[in-house]
This record gives C-alpha cells, sequence and structure tokens, in this order.
C-alpha cells in the first residue's frame, strides 16, 4: 500500500501528505485516568500557530477532527477550511471503535457526517479512526463509512478490497515526531510520503499533568516545545498538501 501512495504523490508535483487529528489534548489515551475536573481546552491556542506557519509556507493539509472539537469550536473550523485545508473526521468522541461497538459508531457517524455540513456545507470524504482503531477486528467500520459516503480511511491497517480507500497514516506522530531528529524525517517523508501530527503536541503550553506517571509524561510532553520548529524545518524542505488534493478525489 504504501507503494501505492508513493506511485499517487510522485504523480502530483512530488507533494507530501500533511495530516493533523484535531482532538482536545485531554483525549490521549493514556492520560485519561490522571486528569483533573477542570481543565481548559486549549484548542484554538494550538491550532492557530500550526495554521499561520501553513500559510506562510503555502502549504494544505487534513485536518481529521472529532465532532466533539467540531461542535465546540465552527467558526475554527471554519476558517481553517476556508484557507484551503481538507476537514475530514476523527469520530465524534474519540472512542476507540472496538468499545463503541457497531450500533453507536453508526450513531456517532452520522452526527460527523451533519456536524461537518452545517460547518462547512460539504460532507467529509476522509475518515481516521481515534488510536488507528480501525483494524481487522472492527473492519465491519468499512461498509458503514462508505454507505455514509465516505472516499478513504486513514489508518495504519490495511485492509485490501474495502470499499474505501486505503491511505495509509504512516509513522510520525506521538512521541515520534518529538524524539527523533529533523534529517530522520526528511528521510522518511521521502518514503512514506505523508507525515501526521496533533496540534496539541506542537503547542509548548499544552498543560501538564504533573501526577502521571513519568514514562506517560515523556510520551506526552517530551520536547513538546521544539515541534513547531521542527514542522517548519520539514516546512522548508518540502511541499505539503491535503489528502483530497494530492490524491486528486
Ligand atoms: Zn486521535
Amino acid at each position: 500500500m504504501l507503494g501505492d501512495l508513493a506511485m499517487f504523490t510522485s504523480q502530483k508535483k512530488n507533494k507530501i501528505i500533511l495530516t493533523f487529528d484535531l482532538e482536545f489534548w485531554y483525549d490521549t489515551e493514556f492520560l485519561k485516568e490522571y486528569l483533573p475536573e477542570s481543565r481548559q481546552d486549549c484548542l484554538v491556542e494550538s491550532v492557530l500557530p500550526v495554521l499561520n506557519l501553513l500559510k506562510k509556507y503555502n502549504a494544505q493539509a487534513t485536518f481529521f477532527t472529532t465532532g466533539k472539537v467540531m461542535e465546540k469550536y465552527p467558526e475554527l473550523i471554519k476558517q481553517i477550511h476556508s484557507q484551503g485545508h481538507e476537514i475530514a473526521s476523527h469520530g465524534y468522541s474519540h472512542e476507540f471503535l472496538g468499545k463503541l461497538a457497531k450500533e453507536k459508531f453508526v450513531e456517532e457517524m452520522k452526527k460527523c457526517v451533519e456536524l461537518t455540513e452545517k460547518t462547512i456545507g460539504e460532507k467529509p470524504k476522509g475518515f481516521r479512526a481515534p488510536c488507528f482503531s480501525l483494524n481487522k477486528k472492527t473492519s465491519w467500520a468499512l461498509l458503514i463509512l462508505a454507505e455514509l459516503g465516505f472516499k478513504y480511511h486513514s489508518g495504519r491497517s490495511s485492509m485490501p478490497g474495502s470499499a474505501l480507500l486505503e491511505v495509509p497514516a504512516g509513522y510520525s506522530g506521538g512521541v515520534y515526531f518529538r524524539l527523533l531528529p529533523v534529517f530522520f524525517f526528511k528521510y522518511l517523508l521521502k518514503k512514506q510520503r505523508i507525515l501526521y501530527l496533533h496540534p496539541h503536541e506542537l503547542y509548548k503550553d499544552t498543560p501538564i499533568i504533573e501526577r502521571a506517571p513519568g514514562f506517560k509524561k515523556f510520551l506526552k510532553y517530551y520536547r513538546v516545545k521544539d515541534s513547531l520548529n521542527k514542522l517548519e524545518k520539514l516546512l522548508q524542505s518540502f511541499q505539503f498538501g491535503s489528502v483530497e488534493q494530492v490524491l486528486g478525489l
């Protein structure tokens, strides 16, 4: 599948696909048990610097947005869309597909499609499951997505023969991007042709959960303050586009 993506992208002026999962910083599964009752979501604060950077380098991206974010910040989503970026779906509640099960998934995804249409006047074409939970065990979701009009899904499990186009998400978001040096990503992007990140892991003031164990804090916060600069270095080296733009959907 990676080979297919390389073939697609080489046809479109060598643009690399840029994707963001747009969720609240506290949607991180391994932090849930340590979260304080009240917390600021810092969503807008984390997205605006990313949008400015993309504008500066004339780069477009796909934002896989949760329904909850879209519901709370419709104006921000309109702004992202008006700047030429694609709005796709990251589910409604950011719950694993396996935990949601079929009926609840249908309900959530209908809500996501309606919200997207209401917010930007278009249906979403793409879906990325929370925590890459669309896999062989939850492959029942593919048919549901196709029936709702989705064209592609972006994840880490390949399920050949599905009704949706597979866009492999590759490896970059989470601790990988912050841990590994820029030159490594320059090499990786030439191979995997896609970058995925979260605005909250590019935002230096994302609230810190002090009572989380050290290793989990490392995974969540290690070198967050340097990561926006790192993205800028990649934007200087490559041309980036959204999924729909690069694949011509
Ligand atoms: Zn997510």
